[in-house]
């Protein structure tokens, strides 16, 4: 028996990664590569802080619920402290991501790969801003 598939179920998951790292947003691949910009938890003169909310969630027990929105992709980062407030390190983060942030079902990127690929947009950015030689 002839089965026929569908284009999209012939895409190559090395194809399907190489579009997804030339069409993926500079700050994801960035963050992917290179890591989040968290705000970090610190006193603030008793103001909030940009990019960190926080709300109580068991009035009794006093636990809290922080969530850091990364500066430069958006993501954002929940945690549940332990009644009290406090974090229990190793602290268990939930990650919410933007659009566009996760690759397509059943293709791989690593690291390694994010950061090639915006180390190559760099290059071609300051190739084009340095001026030319006389
Ligand atoms: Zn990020």
């Amino acid at each position: 028996m002839m089965v026929v598939q569908s284009i999209e179920e012939e895409v190559h998951p090395e194809l399907a990664a190489f579009e997804w790292l030339h069409k993926t947003d500079d700050k994801i691949l960035a963050c992917r590569g290179q890591g989040h910009n968290w705000p970090k938890l610190r006193p603030n003169k008793g103001r909030p802080i940009k990019g960190i909310r926080h709300r109580g969630i068991t009035e009794s027990q006093g636990q809290v619920e922080i969530i850091m929105t990364c500066r430069d992709c958006g993501t954002d980062r929940r945690v549940v402290t332990a009644p009290g407030g406090l974090i229990d390190l190793p602290a268990k983060y939930t990650y919410t991501h933007p659009d566009g942030y996760r690759a397509p079902k059943g293709v791989k990127i690593t690291g390694r790969q994010a950061f090639a690929e915006s180390n190559r947009r760099w290059l071609e950015d300051v190739a084009h801003s340095a001026p030319a030689a006389e």
